[in-house]
């Protein structure tokens, strides 16, 4: 799971239903849902919701606790970073940001 509803927030307006590309939101017990299997992750219904009901998972602090510790550390990049990283050319530079981040 890439990215779920805070049900506390959401007003069931349909917006994020309407706007997923992959219909991979259904309304269930009066709140947005995110079926998981179909989602793409797009991002797009975090965008869409006017009230921050649809936010992303967040591992930050998970992979900062991983980068603190000792012994080598690997980063496996998914096959589609060109889309995230569309205005870099040379990707050996992607390379070098994740070293610098503290993986080797
Ligand atoms: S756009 Fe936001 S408030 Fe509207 S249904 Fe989706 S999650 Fe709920
Ligand atoms: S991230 Fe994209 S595919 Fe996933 S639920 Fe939101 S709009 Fe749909």
């Amino acid at each position: 799971m890439l990215v779920y509803t805070i049900k506390e927030l959401c007003r069931t307006c349909y917006t994020c239903v309407r706007e997923c590309p992959a219909r991979a939101i259904r309304i269930v017990g009066g709140q947005a849902e995110v079926i998981t299997e179909r989602c793409v992750a797009c991002g797009n219904c975090t965008k869409v919701c006017s009230q921050g009901a649809k936010v992303f998972v967040n591992t930050v602090d998970m992979v900062r606790k991983v980068v603190e510790k000792p012994g080598k550390k690997a980063a496996l990049v998914a096959p589609s970073f060109p889309a995230e990283f569309h205005d870099i050319t040379d990707h050996r530079m992607v390379v070098g940001m994740i070293r610098a981040l503290g993986f080797d």
